[in-house]
């Protein structure tokens, strides 16, 4: 018997329920992953993202030859190849990851009216505790995070599986080349299962609740890409750290919750990824110079600033500084989420539809957050999660030479930097959105 291992977004080894399920069913496997053009129209497949993704490839079919398999690429429709190779190797069963997205949702809808009852979709590979497996009474998914928090403690998990010993690929079956892409940030991180379990292994959650909002102490675990794309699992790593306990690897894995959450309301309402989660009455203001401004790092706010150029080089942004960002444009700005939403998911190599879509419409108050008006001021929270100024001036060099946290108002500085004026005036940072002011009149 041969089974289909198909893998979408959980390319690891370890605790991949369809993995297993495949080895388990089948005397042989083909481990599957299809180059479908609909990830490349649907505006996912960018340059930081499909750099990553073909490191975990290569990753992924150098650890399955180690135990005896190889990955098998095909390019084309999830399903039409899916049929192609069943077609080859007379598979009797297919197995794959559950997903949340509208995308993942159809592919499933396809894949089962080709397949039938030879298609297994399995739970547990995206998120630590499945979507829709804990809901509030009467309802389909939680709306408020603490009360999901509690339930979402108290759940069952299962136990993570282990990665398969041994594992055979019919021989006669052929591969297209593994894909390779240019990164368009200069510091991307190396993806892959190896690398990312290598990370997660070389990383601490012991400072973590005392350090996870420091900006300059960049001391949060980086592991979010290595979550997006499966390369871990998060299963297995609540489970380790719930075995490390301590207050750090209990925030931790609060912050592992805040990504479950997210996911169990996508899963509800697949819409959240365009249209407000909560709708508002008011009309966001439009100014493209302005969008333009921040995305490229020249708002002259400094923390704001530093976090869009970390952004541009890396790939990846702090979570603080994620969310100070994002403030600024809905909130001091008020540019409509879906504006920067875009941007970070065009330069995001963690840009995960649920975690940035949702996280965009907590912070612009049109999402899940109880109090929708708060205003994240950035000088103030410059002045909290980056007190010595050093996050700015590692990413933003014009004011490399500024000493102290004097490097966060610019322009109180008597010998003025040649650095871009503030793009509004400091003085009126919170207070627009909460008198509900329409600045298209501004
Ligand atoms: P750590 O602090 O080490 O946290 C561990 C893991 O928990 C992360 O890897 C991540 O998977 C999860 N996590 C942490 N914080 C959050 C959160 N607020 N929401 C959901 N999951 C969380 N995260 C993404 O993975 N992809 C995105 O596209 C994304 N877009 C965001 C957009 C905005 C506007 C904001 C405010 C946050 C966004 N986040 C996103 C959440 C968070 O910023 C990142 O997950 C985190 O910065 C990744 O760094 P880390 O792995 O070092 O996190």
């Amino acid at each position: 018997t041969v089974s289909i291992a198909l893998f979408t977004q959980d390319l690891r080894l370890h605790d991949n329920p369809a993995l297993h399920a495949a080895c388990t069913a089948g005397k042989d496997v083909v481990p599957l992953f299809v180059l479908d053009p609909a990830v490349a129209s649907a505006g996912f497949a960018t340059p930081n993202r499909s750099a990553f993704l073909a490191d975990c490839l290569a990753d992924l079919d150098r650890s399955l030859r180690r135990i005896g398999g190889r990955l098998i690429v095909r390019a084309g429709t999830v399903a039409d190849e899916v049929m192609r190779v069943a077609a080859e190797t007379g598979a009797d069963s297919v197995h794959v990851a559950a997903g949340v997205s509208r995308f993942a949702r159809r592919r499933e809808a396809r894949l089962r009216q080709r397949l039938g009852p030879r298609l297994t979709v399995h739970d547990g590979s995206l998120t630590a505790v499945p979507a829709g497996w804990i809901t509030p009474a009467g309802k389909d998914h939680y709306a408020v995070f603490t009360p999901y928090f509690r339930a979402w403690a108290q759940a069952e998990r299962g136990t993570p599986l282990p990665a398969p010993r041994r594992l055979s690929t019919p021989p006669s079956l052929t591969s297209a080349a593994l894909p390779t892409a240019r990164p368009a940030s200069p510091r991307l991180p190396e993806g892959g299962e190896s690398a990312g379990r290598t990370r997660w292994r070389r990383w601490s959650p012991d400072a973590y609740h005392e350090l996870h909002d420091d900006l300059a102490a960049d001391a949060t675990s980086r592991l979010s890409p290595y979550l997006h794309f499966g390369c871990l699992s998060a299963r297995e790593l609540v489970d380790a750290a719930t075995r490390h306990s301590g207050p750090g690897a209990e925030a931790f894995i609060r912050q592992l919750a805040w990504r479950d959450f997210h996911h169990q309301v996508l899963a509800a309402r697949p819409a959240a990824a365009h249209a407000d989660y909560r709708t508002r009455a008011d009309q966001w203001h439009i100014d493209e110079e302005e969008a333009q401004a921040w995305r490229e790092g020249r708002t002259g706010f400094p923390i704001i600033d530093a976090g869009m150029r970390q952004l541009a080089t890396e790939g990846w942004m702090h979570n603080r500084a994620r969310l100070l960002t994002a403030s600024f444009l809905t909130k001091s700005l008020y540019h409509d989420w879906r504006i920067g939403a875009a941007h970070f998911l065009t330069l995001l190599v963690d840009g995960d539809i649920a975690n940035n879509q949702l996280n965009w419409q907590w912070v612009a108050g049109t999402g899940t957050d109880t109090r929708p008006n708060r205003v994240l001021n950035p000088l103030l929270q410059a002045d909290r999660y980056d007190p010595h100024g050093d996050y700015v001036r590692r990413w933003v060099p014009e004011l490399a030479h500024i000493a102290g946290r004097s490097v966060h108002r610019p322009w109180l500085l008597s010998d003025r930097p040649a650095y871009p004026a503030p793009l509004i005036e400091p003085g009126a940072l919170s207070g627009r959105i909460r008198h509900g002011r329409n600045l298209n009149g501004r």
